[in-house]
């Protein structure tokens, strides 16, 4: 049996980077991956602009230890600048955002000043540069905004929309097709007949791959049948560059995948030190990446977050992220076995100034009970056995959780 890290290494060297780019509006940049890096076109801000709502002013007209009195003479808004320039002893109304009218180089706080119809009055200090944002102080024309390879997010997009990017070259989107398989697999929505449980697989991939690069194909369900899956497998090799199926890869009279990928491809590796999800068949037909994931819903969840989402990363020239562990405080004791790495689902929540974790009850890989209220996944070593309440364990955030603070809540 592999360790899961030994299962990345091969999996990454079944994975070439996908080369070929497109050209799409920014607006649709969301998740792709730069294929060339973009330089600032213009500096930001594009011009001298104040920080705050106040007054401009010239900086060598304020006074250190007296209260300095100047004539306002004109307002500056955002979009709207002032046309007149300071000069000694004046001030121009201004507001946040605002350019910087001639003349001036610093800007007192409204709060700081009196102000009566004409004039302003105010004792307090304004050094040259005061409250003022230099043009180009977030970025200056001509630097690297987002080199290649940069997986764009929303906060990357809004940079490059500030700096007045419209088009991006992006790699093309991995091609991936999925299928679940299982003779007792019936669609939500159909009658089940005695024996059936609905297939959830295909919507979970579906939902999981939703935030990554991908061109998706669902292809349906299989039935246990050997000719079928072959068939289907061969049929889809030819448009993807990834395939993932559901179920099958296990030991059972009713298993065929792997030995399909056998007969058609090359299967690379198949059984994990790894809890759930110790079936996972992984291997290559032509140019396409398979992954067979054991058809418990819990196991094709895990087998995902751990091996399909960084291979996806692979295939858009990412490389493997070390994974941020978070110590927290058992809050029970856990039964392990000795052998596989388990990854049991955990609610994990802050205490004063620690962290404490607990299991979402039985642990078994059909139950999907066990995600409904789950934050985290509590990673126990394969070389530990049972936990003491009060151990520290290593907890990895799921993947949703990690960006949303506010699911953190105080008791
Ligand atoms: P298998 O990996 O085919 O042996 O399936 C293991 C368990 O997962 C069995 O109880 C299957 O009924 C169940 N299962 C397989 N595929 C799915 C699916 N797509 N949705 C829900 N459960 C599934
Ligand atoms: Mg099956």
């Amino acid at each position: 049996m592999l360790t899961v890290e030994e299962a990345l290494v091969k999996l990454s060297s079944l994975i070439r980077p996908i080369s070929e780019h497109e050209i799409v509006p920014l607006h649709s940049g969301s998740d792709r991956v730069l294929a060339k890096p973009i330089l600032a076109p213009i500096d930001l801000p594009p011009f001298d602009c104040s920080a705050m709502d106040g007054y401009a002013c010239r900086s060598t007209d304020v006074l250190e230890d007296a209260t300095t009195k100047l004539r306002v003479i004109d307002t500056s808004f955002a979009g709207r600048p002032a046309t007149k320039r300071v000069k000694k002893s004046e001030a121009i109304r201004i507001f946040t955002g605002a350019a910087m009218p001639q003349g001036a180089d610093a800007v007192v706080l409204q709060e700081d000043v009196e102000r009566t119809d004409q004039d302003i009055f105010f004792r307090t200090i304004a050094p040259p540069g005061h409250n003022v944002r230099r043009r180009g102080h977030d970025i200056r024309k001509g630097v690297d905004l987002a080199p290649t390879g940069a997986h764009l997010n929303a906060y990357q997009l809004s940079w490059l929309a500030a700096s007045g990017i419209t088009q991006l070259s992006v790699l093309r989107k991995v091609r991936i097709s999925i299928f679940s398989t299982g003779d007792e697999l019936a669609d939500p929505g159909e009658k089940l007949e005695f024996g059936q449980i609905y297939d959830s697989n295909r919507v979970t991939l579906r939902e999981l791959l939703r935030d990554k690069p991908v061109v998706l194909k669902d292809l349906g369900r299989l039935p246990d049948d050997s000719k079928a899956i072959k068939r289907a497998i061969i049929k889809a090799q030819k448009e993807s560059d990834l395939i993932i199926t559901s179920g099958g890869v296990s030991v059972g009279d009713a298993d065929f995948v792997r030995s399909v990928i056998e007969s058609i491809g090359e299967l690379t590796f198949w059984k994990l030190a790894l809890k759930p999800g110790k079936p996972l068949a992984v291997g290559k037909i032509g140019p396409t990446v398979f992954f067979g994931l054991p058809g418990n819903p819990i196991s094709t969840i895990i087998t995902y977050l751990l091996f399909v989402a960084p291979a996806i990363d692979l295939f858009c020239g990412q490389k493997f992220r070390t994974p941020i562990l978070i110590k927290a405080s058992l809050i029970t004791s856990v039964r392990h076995n000795p052998g596989r790495r388990e990854y049991q689902r955990g609610i994990l929540t802050p205490n004063d100034d620690r962290l404490e974790v607990v299991p979402t009850g039985d642990q078994s890989s059909n139950r999907l009970a066990t995600f409904a209220k789950a934050n985290c996944l509590i990673v126990i070593p394969e070389t530990k056995g049972n936990l003491e309440q009060g151990e520290l364990v290593d907890v990895l955030l799921i993947p949703e959780q990690r960006l949303h603070p506010m699911t953190f809540q105080n008791k």
